[in-house]
């Protein structure tokens, strides 16, 4: 039996209001899905209440948590979006009505779309809640994918691994990009999901205890030095992840960091007291000695990493950190995004990605004026936006933002859905250039969003851009102060001193 109880008692600092709210979502959704049922044959209303608890879990608020509950009734109970705004409010009404939005976006099966598709997804969502909604949603019909008619499961895992995942990955949630990753795994590349099943089992028990063996060893070592509070416990990486390693590795010898031990401590001093203790003890691998406390990581890891010989065989990666470091590197940015094998620029593009996410009293149609909007969202995701601003590292960011193309960006969609990146402020002058000169030069004018919008209005994230042409229209000089991108800048130039000449 469900109750709503098992999702607010997961919300800190719920006030009456906020139980209230959840009690009146959770009563409406399991109504307005009575009746429905799951491939499962269970109840259609367990998948939402599902996707609300993970919500729950992930930190969101009560607000994004309703809209979980909610978030399949416009859909498929064909309730309106109006009962909901009468219902719930505007905020929610906007979440549930973003999630039912994004739903229409489905994975194309081209690989080279699968970048635009994840902004699209990224920009479509508009507000950083509704794509949480959304990773929850998906989350839980993985965990539930073997229900599925096999002829559709092959897609939506697919999906999960190409477009979900690594939005989850790119939002720094490790944890949500884990489990996606080897929820999907088994349906994408079955045999290779099999041959290393099979891999790891060998020696799993051995490797087991020995880790074990390790850890007791470790705390008494510690202790001996005074550091009495000290959380061990290992982690095994993920199938998946240790799949795309072994694609560039090669040979699963060379993979030290298949087991990990983490150590929390107390403090920072500890971490280093406590590296002090290991060495001390074990013989460490030249060259793999990482510390990410003195030098974080460009998307704000902290730890110390080192690897050691644990002297019965086995080679064992150990990672000390604090407990705000290990939780920042479980829900925070801290994911490894990219660093090793993409350009630096990168890290950037996400952040770029996420502050449009957040809700800002952005005045369009009157939506998006939640003023609690901050409270609904945890402080691992506004420490996204933070993190890059407060950073040591604020001079070599700075040169990053002047040079990486990539810093400031928005995505904006053709009516027929093709995503058009361009920097901030940009204009629909730039958005035709940017499709095609021709377009551009032959602009009679633009529809945003539906409606006719003058030549110089600052294009927003998501925003549906429909340039209209005729042969007879002509590129005018005025233009050039009115766009942003040096492209279309060029074009226009190029184009005036053209029909300069043909005149004279
Ligand atoms: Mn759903």
């Amino acid at each position: 039996m469900t109750n709503p109880q098992d999702i607010i008692r997961l919300i800190d600092g719920v006030t009456n209001d906020e139980v209230a709210l959840i009690n009146k979502s959770y009563l409406f959704a399991e109504k307005s899905h009575e009746g429905q049922k799951r491939h499962s044959g269970e109840k259609y209303f367990l998948h939402v209440f599902e996707t609300a608890k993970i919500l729950a879990e992930l930190g969101m608020g009560a607000v994004t948590v309703s809209a979980g509950l909610l978030h399949d009734v416009v859909e498929d109970c064909g309730v309106s979006l109006e009962t909901i705004e009468k219902e719930f409010g505007k905020e929610i009404a906007f979440l549930v009505d973003g999630v039912t939005k994004l739903g229409n976006v489905k994975y194309r099966g081209a690989d080279r779309h699968n970048e635009s598709l994840r902004k699209l997804f990224v920009a479509m969502s508009e507000d950083i809640r509704v794509l949480m909604i959304k990773l929850s949603d998906r989350l839980h019909n993985m965990r539930t994918l073997s229900y599925v008619p096999k002829e559709k499961q092959l897609r939506i895992a697919t999906e999960t691994l190409e477009i979900y995942a690594p939005i989850a990955y790119r939002l720094g949630i490790r944890k949500l990009n884990r489990e996606l990753e080897d929820l999907a795994f088994p349906y994408v590349y079955p045999k290779e999901y099999e041959d290393l099943k099979n891999l790891m089992k060998e020696g799993q028990r051995e490797r087991h205890d020995s880790l074990e063996k390790f850890i007791q060893s470790v705390k008494k070592a510690l202790a001996k030095e005074g550091l009495i509070k000290v959380k061990t416990d290992y982690r095994v990486k993920g199938l998946y992840s240790l799949y795309k390693k072994l694609l560039q590795k090669k040979d699963i010898e060379k993979i030290y960091d298949i087991n990990a031990v983490r150590m929390i401590v107390e403090t920072t001093q500890d971490c280093y007291r406590a590296l002090g203790v290991v060495h001390a003890t074990w013989r460490p691998l030249p060259g793999r000695i990482k510390d990410y406390i003195a030098f974080p990581k460009l998307n704000g890891y902290q730890g110390i990493h080192t690897t050691i010989f644990t002297g019965d065989g086995n080679i064992v990666e150990v990672q000390i950190k604090t407990n705000e470091m290990h939780t920042y590197s479980e829900y925070g940015v801290a994911s490894h995004i990219s660093y090793k094998k993409d350009k630096v620029g990168k890290d950037e593009e996400t952040i770029g990605w996420i502050r449009s996410l957040l809700p800002k009293n952005k005045n369009t149609e009157g939506i998006r004026t939640t003023l609690n909007a901050s409270k609904d969202i945890p402080s691992f995701i506004q420490e996204l936006v933070t993190y890059q601003e407060n950073s040591s590292e604020a001079t070599s960011f700075d040169d990053h933002l002047k040079n990486d193309f990539f810093s400031k960006r928005i995505f904006a969609f053709s009516p027929k859905g093709d995503v058009v990146d361009l920097p901030i402020d940009s204009t629909p002058i730039d958005f035709a250039y940017t499709i095609h000169s021709d377009i551009g030069n032959h602009m009679l004018g633009a529809k945003v969003n539906g409606k006719l919008a003058s030549l110089d209005t600052k294009l927003q994230n998501g925003d549906i851009v429909d340039i209209m042409t005729r042969p007879s229209a002509k590129a005018n000089q005025k233009w050039i102060d009115m766009c942003k991108t040096s492209t279309a800048k060029r074009h226009i130039r190029i184009e005036l001193s053209k029909r300069q000449k043909t005149k004279q």
